[in-house]
């Protein structure tokens, strides 16, 4: 039996602690779980409800156009139609969709980031291209633009970036779209949109309704409140958007995330208003770091990279995600939690 010699350095993913500790069934003994990006609160009530209300429906196949959650989309991105909009079992298949459409060849994207892109380039049959992050790990457009060759067909702009933070003002987005080759794609993944407070970073899904090589990836795994649940979202032109519900699995959005989705999206103000407390949260993470005397690089994530070791934040209570996992040796990645969890991080602080 000969498999593709491209899968060869895959390996299956490796989940952070606390999810291996859920799935053991150990996680009682109290541990703040601040390894993954998740919201720190559960679904919506809106949500809930709406989950409840579908379940016994549960014998018959979803709406396989997921029409409904579309329309909640379409409605909560201005300018944006049906038509524009991409569905997904997470944002993890709208990356993978799109990636489909495309021929052979190089994928550019700044590094460190998001360990799924490589994966994905690997599964595609398409060589990465990584473009490392300033000192300051900061993303640099002029790096990337001179990383993109004949052969590239996309470039995957993970903003804010996964796991620094850091990311890329939506008018340099919009330079960079207009300056890559009119046949590379490019693919702007905004699962931490929410969590920008950047009052010029706004409507950036304008900028894929304009033009024909730009796609949103987005995702209610994280402010909304919905990872468990799988479902996620893109924004572009009609044709990229026809494009990829033709390579989609027919049923791939389950019945329990349409209806959790579309509910959590109808409710999106209050989406915002949860988000906005991880912002002001995560700026208390950020001050204790620097009264602590620790480097951290500042995020418009919901999440921290600080130098300060997993060791000393689990004697805390306190799991993070090892930064060695994600290029950062010596680092911690820190979720921004409630109230309680945040508390219980900047206790760790004094520790050590
Ligand atoms: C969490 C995350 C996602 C979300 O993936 P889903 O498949 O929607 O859960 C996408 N991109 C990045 C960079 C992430 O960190």
């Amino acid at each position: 039996m000969k498999f593709r010699p491209e899968l060869e350095p895959l390996r299956p993913y490796v989940p952070p602690k606390s999810w291996r500790m859920a799935a053991e069934g150990t996680d009682e003994n109290g541990y703040a779980k601040l390894t993954s990006n998740e919201l720190a609160f559960g679904p919506l009530p809106e949500a809930e409800a709406a989950l409840a209300a579908a379940l016994p429906r549960a014998n018959r196949y979803p709406d396989s156009h997921v029409s409904r959650l579309r329309a909640a989309i379409a409605d909560a991105n201005p300018g944006s139609e049906t038509r524009n909009v991409l569905v997904g079992n997470g944002s993890s298949e709208v990356l993978l969709n799109v990636l489909q459409l495309l021929p052979g060849g190089k994928v550019v994207y700044p590094w460190p980031s998001f360990s799924l892109y490589p994966m994905l380039c690997a599964v595609m049959g398409m060589a990465a291209r990584p473009v490392p992050l300033t000192e300051h790990s900061e993303i640099k457009p002029e790096a990337l633009l001179s990383a993109v060759t004949d052969e590239t067909r996309a470039v995957i702009l993970c903003n804010p970036n996964n796991p620094s933070g850091t990311y890329l003002p939506l008018e340099r987005v919009r330079e960079l779209a207009g300056e890559l080759p009119e046949d590379v794609l490019l693919i702007v993944d905004e699962a931490y949109v929410e969590f920008v407070d950047d009052p010029a970073y706004r409507d950036s899904h304008a900028l894929a309704l304009e033009s024909e090589n730009v796609v949103m990836a987005r995702t209610f795994s994280k402010a909304h409140g919905l990872a468990g649940l799988r479902v996620g979202y893109g924004i572009a032109s009609e044709r990229i958007a026809d494009y990829a519900e033709r390579v989609r699995f027919p049923v791939s959005v389950n019945l329990a995330a349409q209806v959790a989705a579309t509910a959590s999206m109808l409710a999106r103000d209050k989406v915002r208003a949860r988000a906005e407390f991880v912002i002001r949260e995560r700026a208390r993470l950020q001050d204790a770091f620097r009264d602590a005397g620790l480097e951290y690089i500042t995020s418009q994530g919901n999440f921290v990279m600080v130098r300060f070791t997993v060791n000393d934040f689990e004697k805390a209570g306190v799991l993070v995600r090892e930064g060695e996992a994600l290029g950062y040796p010596g680092w911690s990645r820190v979720t921004v939690g409630n109230s309680e969890e945040n508390e219980r991080v900047i206790g760790a602080l004094g520790q050590p």
